[in-house]
């Protein structure tokens, strides 16, 4: 203990940092009232990191369902579209058969016109239509052809595109079911978390707590630290010699000049039944 330790207990220290005034400060606290508010925020603190950890394992069980069904939905999407193609190349395939039938009756009726053409004008004339006819028909064999080609390859993409929907629906759905009692149990336990941690935030000094949470969301989860050897544990920064004599005899709360976090000391035989 250094010689100051009478003037400073009573006495109270200026209170200002990067993170904003603090009234606490104001108001010096015994040391036995210093350590039951320490003790506030350990217990805050334990229980915030439990809601954290819970909260984060719920968003990556539902984030794994929630992957499962953007899959489904991205190919069931793809298969929606082979299957519209699909629907229109057999619309376009079944135009075509109508005129190629419909060409070959005309061929078959020029041809029965030829038989009783009756000059050579006349025949001509039929020859060449029989002969356009036949172009036209040839083109429509080959559309009809090309169309046929693609849709081949295309069923087989409609049959594995099927086949790999209905699995990934069926995994989301086992998926779905194995999770629903987790995120049942977790959302239950993160509520009775958030209902203690707000009964345990109620005991605590207003602004000590704002300081607290602003803390905590900044420095990944440890708002309040140790401060052991002349060293912050929380970001492993040596103390002023001065400042932390002051955390040892607990006469206010002191936060670490580097991290900000709040710091306790929890010296040998310096506990208290
Ligand atoms: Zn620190």
């Amino acid at each position: 203990m250094g010689p100051f330790v009478q003037c400073h207990l009573s006495g109270s220290r200026p209170a200002s940092s990067d993170f904003g005034p603090i009234a606490v400060l104001t108001e010096p606290l015994v040391e036995d009232e210093l350590r039951e508010e320490i003790a506030r925020l350990m217990s805050l603190q334990a229980i915030d990191r439990e809601l954290r950890e819970l909260e984060q394992v719920f968003s990556s069980v539902a984030g794994r369902v929630e992957q499962l069904r953007l899959d489904a939905q991205k190919q069931q999407a793809e298969l929606d579209r082979l299957i519209a193609e699909e629907q229109q190349s057999a619309l376009t395939r079944r135009q075509l058969e109508k005129e190629l039938a419909e060409g070959e009756a005309r061929i078959r009726n020029k041809r029965m016109r030829l038989n009783q053409a009756r000059n050579d004008k006349e025949l001509q004339a039929l020859a060449h239509e029989v002969d356009a006819q036949k172009e036209t028909n040839q083109r429509l064999e080959a559309d009809l052809l090309s169309l046929m080609e693609a849709s081949e390859p295309r069923a087989a993409r409609i049959t594995e595109f099927t086949s790999v929907v209905e699995r990934l629906l069926a995994e989301l759905t086992a998926a779905e079911k194995e999770i629903a009692a987790q995120v049942e149990d977790l959302k239950i336990s993160i509520a009775k978390q958030r209902l203690e941690r707000d009964l345990m935030a109620g005991n605590l000094e207003r602004s000590l707590l704002q300081r607290y949470e602003m803390i905590f969301s900044r420095r990944n989860g440890l708002a309040v630290a140790e401060a052991r050897g002349g060293t912050c544990q929380g970001c492993r920064m040596r103390l002023p010699p001065q400042l932390y004599n002051q955390i040892q005899r607990h006469d206010s709360i002191h936060f670490c000049p580097n991290c900000q976090r709040i710091l306790y000391h929890e010296g040998e035989g310096e506990r208290h039944g």
